[in-house]
């Protein structure tokens, strides 16, 4: 199996955590390579979520203007194509950039610009999600959803929340889901990595996603398992990510294949290209080697995958398409 040759879906992929050194020394010179494997890059295991997150300042430290957003950007749009990426889903805070001086509508503009320019440039086929922060109030929540209806019929698509889930609970956010659902706004949230199964039914509850960013702990949860069955909600797993916040000690424990196996929906992601040192034929590779998964079972998670994008109905059916086409040749 020639798995870097696969045509490949990504739906969890953080623009902050995902930058190149290639761009980081564009961005600012006296940065070394050392200091980028030692500051931007994740060791194979952190102590917790919060330690690995410390990693994405970094990033976001050099997205403070335009400039450098569209550069970011485009370099991730560039990893994608060299990972044979079809489509992806890129995320991220847009009040985290903010801090030289740009008003929040001018840095989602700026994004918006930059992945249109992406898609032209590298013919990956991609949108944008806008996320809030679990240690985020009421009010920066809100803004962060009316962002994405602000930018309604752009790349800006859908609505997430990250951060750290064990620390801060839902309470704030209650609104903002609710806003969302009241526009129409698609939602995916961050639920079942630093807490249990406990938290992905409150985030199911009072957030209503159709995606769960890992949700890998449901696996704790046979109710849980069978409501995600059910509900169709498909979950985004990050098999290398998982490992280095501590979820589960080594990949040889990790859900993945009994998730699978349940027949819930789900996909395979980087999460952090850069953070988990990783690329999407990498996460393949590690199902395939320890896991003994087939063409058949990534033919799967990809259709899965656009099934339950955020495009438009016309990207997902021409890109189910080809999919088929190009599995059905690898097979
Ligand atoms: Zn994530």
């Amino acid at each position: 199996m020639n798995i870097a040759s696969l045509p490949k879906v990504e739906l969890h992929l953080h623009l902050d955590c995902s930058l190149s050194y290639e761009v980081v020394q564009q961005l600012n010179p006296a940065i070394t390579y050392e200091d980028y494997r030692a500051s931007f890059v994740a060791p194979a295991k952190c102590t917790d979520l919060a330690d690995y997150i410390t990693r994405a300042i970094k990033g976001f430290e050099l997205m403070q203007t335009k400039e450098q957003l569209r550069l970011v950007t485009l370099d991730l749009f560039k990893q994608l194509q060299a990972d044979n990426v079809w489509y992806a889903e890129i995320r991220f805070a847009p009040l985290l950039h903010t801090m030289g001086g740009l008003t929040p509508v001018e840095v989602v503009q700026a994004v918006a610009d930059a992945a249109e320019e992406g898609v032209a440039t590298y013919g990956v086929e991609a949108n944008i999600i806008c996320a809030t922060l679990r240690h985020y109030n009421e009010a920066q929540s809100m803004e962060t959803v009316q962002l994405v209806e602000q930018f309604k019929g752009t790349r800006i698509v859908a609505f997430d929340i990250a951060a750290d889930e064990a620390g801060f609970p839902i309470d704030a956010h209650i609104k903002a889901f609710a806003y969302a659902k009241e526009k129409g706004i698609p939602c995916t949230a961050h639920a079942g990595e630093a807490r249990g199964a406990d938290s992905m039914w409150e985030t199911l509850q009072h957030f209503h996603p159709t995606r769960i960013g890992h949700g890998v702990r449901c696996i704790e949860d046979p109710k849980l398992m069978q409501y995600l069955r059910d509900q169709d909600i498909h979950l985004e797993v990050c098999p290398t990510s998982n490992i280095q916040v501590n979820v589960f000690d080594v990949i040889e424990n990790h859900p993945a294949n009994r998730i699978y196996d349940a027949g819930i929906s789900m996909s395979i992601n980087t999460d952090a290209r850069t953070i988990s040192d990783t690329t999407l034929a990498k996460e393949y590779d590690i199902l395939q080697h320890y896991f003994q998964w087939t063409l058949a079972q990534f033919k799967r998670c990809n259709l899965e995958a656009i099934r339950h994008s955020f495009a438009a109905e016309t990207v997902k059916e021409k890109i189910a398409a080809q999919l088929s086409v190009a599995y059905d040749i690898a097979m």
